[in-house]
């Protein structure tokens, strides 16, 4: 069997091409949807998926606004900085690109962005709405993998989902959410032995660790759908994920393929968020005219 891939790079093109019309109506009723990306420092990578980020929103008509701060800025600081975007009417989403420098604290500037305006869903009040499946952000790689399952109609009731990684980004949410569309999960991380054992069961196999080449076609079942999120470097520089694709797509039935995968997902997932913010305050500013 040689598996279908899951482009991710069209369904998210596809997506954002959709996206721009929601955006336009939104205008039409007076509301430009806004959102706000804080970079700290100058790490490489961050510049370029910010850059990303922006070039997206320009894209689909939201607008972006952009605040870079050194990375000697003091904790104080940058929470002042999203404290003032909180109160910001032209603003409807904050996004603080992660990793921070050590003199700051992860968890205190994901939990002073106001949860209203919470698009990357790393907030508890989004996190808790989530696992009492309440309406609520959802961190945008979990969200993009369930988009792009949907998209090639794969089901998820009544399956076994295997995530591999349990970070607070990836792992765990995704885990929750697949637990939420009636799946059964399993959650395997660095000290589950053997790992192979427990990712042979399943039917969607999620990799988020950041380990190129855990995966291989020995540790699948035949048919399986195999969901790769990791990122990383091989040792030419090209961007690989965490599964073997080239042995692996011979026994799945799915993979999505690393670049253009799950990255262009989590990307739109990002705009989605955004639209979905300030809609939010479009009804309520309806609401209580
Ligand atoms: P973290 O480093 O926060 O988490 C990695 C997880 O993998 C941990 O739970 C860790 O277990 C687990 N792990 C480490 N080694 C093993 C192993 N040998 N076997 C099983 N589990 C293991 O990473 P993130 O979740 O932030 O990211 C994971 C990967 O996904 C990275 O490559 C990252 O670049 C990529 N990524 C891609 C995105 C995209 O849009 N495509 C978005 C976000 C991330 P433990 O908890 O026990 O330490």
């Amino acid at each position: 069997m040689t598996a279908q891939m899951i482009d991710g790079k069209a369904i998210a093109a596809a997506k954002r091409q959709e996206m721009k019309t929601m955006v336009a109506e939104l205008k039409s009723e007076g509301v430009v949807p806004g959102l706000a990306v804080i970079l700290v420092g100058e790490n490489p990578a961050s510049m370029s998926y910010v850059k990303g980020k922006i070039r997206d929103c320009k894209e689909v008509g939201i607008y972006s606004r952009l605040l870079r701060l050194p990375d000697t800025v003091t904790e104080a600081e940058l929470l002042d900085e999203i404290k003032k975007l909180n109160e910001a009417d032209d603003i409807h989403g904050i996004l603080v690109q992660l990793p921070l420098p050590e003199q700051i604290s992860e968890q205190k500037v994901i939990q002073t962005i106001s949860p209203e305006k919470d698009v990357d869903g790393f907030h508890p009040t989004s996190l808790g709405r989530m696992m009492t499946k309440q309406d609520s952000f959802v961190p945008c790689t979990p969200a993009g993998i369930m988009e792009m399952l949907k998209a090639v109609h794969v089901p998820i009731a009544g399956k076994h989902v295997v995530v591999v990684g349990r970070s607070n980004i990836v792992g765990k949410p995704a885990s929750l959410l697949f637990l939420n569309h009636n799946a059964t999960v399993t959650i395997c991380h660095s000290k589950t032995t053997p790992l192979a054992q427990y990712t042979k069961q399943a039917d969607v196999l999620v990799v988020a660790v950041g380990r190129a080449g855990l995966i291989g076609a020995e540790d699948i079942k035949p048919g399986a759908v195999v969901i790769d999120v990791g990122m990383n470097r091989n040792e030419k520089g090209k961007l690989v994920g965490d599964v073997e694709f080239d042995e692996v797509k011979e026994k799945a039935s799915f993979i999505t393929p690393v670049p253009g995968g799950v990255g262009p997902m989590t990307r739109v997932m990002l705009l989605e968020n955004t639209l979905k913010a300030a809609r939010k305050i479009n009804q309520y500013r309806k609401a209580h005219a």
